[in-house]
C-alpha cells in the first residue's frame, strides 16, 4: 500500500490507475478504522482493482463546541488496518494541504441536509458536502463508498454527485453493529464501561419503533413517540431527535440520535409497513 499526503500526488497515481484501464475505488473516512470502515474497504476491493482509503478529520464539519481536537487519530494503526483490508493508497493530506488559507467556497444541499443531523448540527453537511465535492474533484472518476450507518450524510453526498456531476458511483454499505446492536463508530471510544453498557439504548429504540411499523402502525409521530420513550428510560441517555420518516419507496426509516455522557450517537434503520 502507497502512503500519499498530498494533493497532486493522488491524482496522479488515480489517473495513471485509469489509463492502465482500471477501476477507482474510493473509501472516505475520519480515521481511527473499525470494522464498519472495514467493511466498506473490502466491498470497495471486491469490486474495483483499485481502491483509495482516504483518512481527513474534516474540521469544516465540525461545530465550535464539538469534538474536533478530542476527535481519535491513529494513522499508523489506520495504515496496517486498510493495508491488511487490501487498499493500494492510503491517502491522509493535512489540514493544510487540503485547505490551505481560508475556504471561501461552501457546497451546501438543500432539504435533503435541513433536518435531523442538519437541523442539530448547524453547517455539518455544508461541510460535509464540501470535503466530499472535493475528494471527488481530486479523485476523479471512480466508485465511492459510504455506509448506511450515516444514512442522511449519504443522501447529501448522493444528491450532490448527481446535481454537480460528478463522475463518480455512490455505493452504500451496510451498517456493521456489535452484537448488542451497537453501531460501530469511532466516537464508541469516547464511551466508560457504564456508557458502554447504555449505548445499545440506540439501537432497541429502533428496532422498537420498527416493530411497530411492522405491526401496522401507521401514524409516525407515534413511532417517533415510541422510539423517544425506549431513550428516556435509559438515565444515562440523553435524547437529540427520535423520528419516522417516510422513504419514497413506501418504506420507513428510522433515525434517533442521543448523547450518552458527553459523546453523541448516531443510528437508523429501515422499517417496511406489512
Ligand atoms: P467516518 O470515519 O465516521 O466519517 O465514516 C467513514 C465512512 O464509514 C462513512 O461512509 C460511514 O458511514 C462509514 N461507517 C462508519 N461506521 C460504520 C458502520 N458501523 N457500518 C458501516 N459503515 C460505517
Amino acid at each position: 500500500m502507497n502512503l500519499i499526503d498530498t494533493i497532486p500526488a493522488l491524482r496522479k497515481a488515480l489517473d495513471d490507475e485509469r489509463a492502465r484501464g482500471l477501476m477507482v475505488g474510493l473509501v472516505p473516512t475520519m480515521g481511527a478504522l473499525h470494522e464498519g470502515h472495514l467493511s466498506l474497504i473490502r466491498r470497495a476491493v471486491a469490486e474495483c482493482k483499485v481502491v483509495a482509503v482516504t483518512v481527513f478529520v474534516n474540521p469544516l464539519q465540525f461545530g465550535p463546541a464539538e469534538d474536533l481536537a478530542a476527535y481519535p487519530r491513529r494513522l499508523d494503526d489506520d495504515a496496517a488496518l486498510a493495508e491488511a483490508a487490501g487498499a493500494t493508497y492510503l491517502f491522509a493530506p493535512s489540514v493544510e494541504e487540503m485547505f490551505p488559507g481560508r475556504t471561501l467556497t461552501t457546497v451546501h444541499v438543500a432539504e435533503v441536509g435541513d433536518a435531523l443531523e442538519g437541523a442539530s448540527r448547524p453547517g455539518h453537511f455544508d461541510g460535509v458536502a464540501t470535503v466530499a465535492a472535493k475528494l471527488f474533484a481530486l479523485a476523479g472518476p471512480c466508485r465511492a463508498y459510504f455506509g448506511e450507518k450515516d444514512r442522511q450524510q449519504l443522501e447529501v453526498v448522493r444528491r450532490m454527485a448527481a446535481d454537480l456531476s460528478f463522475p463518480v458511483q455512490i455505493v452504500a454499505c451496510p451498517t456493521v453493529r456489535e452484537v448488542d446492536g451497537l453501531a460501530l463508530s469511532s466516537r464508541n471510544a469516547y464511551l466508560s464501561p457504564a456508557e458502554r453498557a447504555a449505548a445499545p439504548v440506540l439501537y432497541q429504540a429502533l428496532v422498537a419503533g420498527r416493530d411497530l411499523v411492522e405491526q401496522g402502525v401507521t401514524d409516525l409521530t407515534n413511532v417517533g413517540a415510541a422510539m423517544a420513550g425506549v431513550v428516556a428510560a435509559e438515565p444515562a441517555a440523553r435524547l437529540d431527535y427520535a423520528e419516522a420518516v417516510p422513504g419514497g419507496d413506501g418504506k420507513v426509516r428510522l433515525y434517533v440520535a442521543a448523547h450518552i455522557g458527553t459523546t453523541r450517537l448516531i443510528d437508523n434503520l429501515e422499517a417496511t409497513a406489512p
